[in-house]
């Protein structure tokens, strides 16, 4: 962290501040375990804190310690611009553009106070008094564990803590796997594991959650997978419809993207998911291939080079087309 940013952070929480804690919308395991865990930090300092999420999150993160006080935007937005009209700072976590928090821009926007923002995207934006962003981290969660060192507050780091922050790690490195891990993450994960993370617990509670519709959903998507094998690259997409008749639940296609990758030889995936007027799209590569870019090009969207999303106002075929076309000219 620059020196005059941790200066000014010091200096600011140095008295007891009202603080939210706010992630993107469709708050994934890196946002929500950045999220609980900054918090608890914070409080423990002496600080009065919130965490606002813009929408809903996946059942298979409400056991993470601290869900039970999650403010949910979208469901008690009442609720959720009381504690941000008396807020002195909000704490952007996981996302750099304020349009990704979704249902909460507007009060966003008007927000007068100070904000933080500790994110691993890129081309942040400048909304922020103070920018903590690196796109070389593998996740927010361990720039909040760095953050927390720079400010010395890691003496609140319990076990509940460390739960959020290695789930974070764990869900945004595909499982220590990505690229973008490093001997640091691993320095930070034993850390995690001496404050009492049991590793096999956090597995089960976020891997081995699947549902059978989650499972009926892969095997529909599996099946009409669309394999460019000479342009190293995958479509793979679920209908609206299939998605009714096999009672998709929030978060149900979570990671599927990753299937693609994990063909022989593919190294661009694309992943769509219809909706009513319009498809999300999720999109991975490995290597060169900067997917960030493609997703700002074509998508609408963002994100890091080999793991970007975006939303396109199309029907599924519409979109598939996009991404045939942009398969074409690789
Ligand atoms: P996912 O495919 O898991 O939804 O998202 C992959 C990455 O792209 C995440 O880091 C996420 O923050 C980013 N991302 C996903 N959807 C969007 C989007 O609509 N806009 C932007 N700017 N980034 C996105
Ligand atoms: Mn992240």
């Amino acid at each position: 962290m620059r020196k005059e940013i941790l200066e000014g952070l010091k200096t600011f929480l140095s008295t007891s501040r009202k603080i939210v804690v706010t992630n993107h919308v469709n708050p994934d395991g890196d946002a929500m375990g950045s999220a609980n865990a900054l918090s608890a930090l914070l409080r423990k300092e002496g600080h009065e804190t919130n965490v606002i999420v813009p929408n809903d999150y996946p059942h298979f993160l409400k056991w993470l310690p601290g869900s039970d006080e999650v403010v949910v935007f979208d469901e008690n937005a009442s609720k959720a611009e009381k504690i941000l009209v008396e807020a002195e700072m909000v704490i952007v976590l996981d996302y750099n553009a304020l349009h990704r928090s979704g249902p909460m821009l507007g009060v966003l926007e008007n927000f007068s106070g100070k904000f933080l923002m500790i994110d691993h995207h890129q081309q942040p934006g400048e909304f922020a008094e103070w920018i903590v962003s690196d796109t070389s981290k593998c996740s927010t969660a361990q720039m909040v564990y760095e953050f927390a060192e720079d400010l010395e507050l890691l003496d609140g780091l319990t076990k509940e803590v460390a739960e959020n922050l290695y789930t974070g790690i764990v869900t945004d490195t595909g499982s220590f796997r990505f690229s973008s891990t490093t001997a640091q993450t691993h320095r930070i994960v034993a850390n995690l594991l001496e404050a009492g993370v049991q590793p096999d617990q956090v597995y089960n509670n976020v891997f081995d959650a699947n549902s059978v519709s989650r499972f009926k959903l892969l095997g529909n998507m599996l099946d009409h997978m669309q394999v460019y094998q000479e342009k190293s690259s995958v479509i793979l997409y679920l209908s609206n419809e299939a998605q009714k008749e096999l009672g998709f639940r929030k978060g149900d296609s979570e990671g599927f993207v990753n299937y693609g990758l994990s063909l022989e030889g593919i190294t661009f995936s694309v992943f769509i998911r219809e909706e009513e007027g319009y498809c999300k799209v999720s999109l991975r590569s490995k290597g060169d291939l900067d997917v960030n870019q493609i997703s700002r090009n074509n998508f609408n969207g963002g994100g890091h080079k080999n793991a970007a999303g975006g939303l396109v106002e199309k029907d599924l075929a519409g979109t598939i087309e996009i991404a045939q076309k942009v398969i074409n000219t690789l």
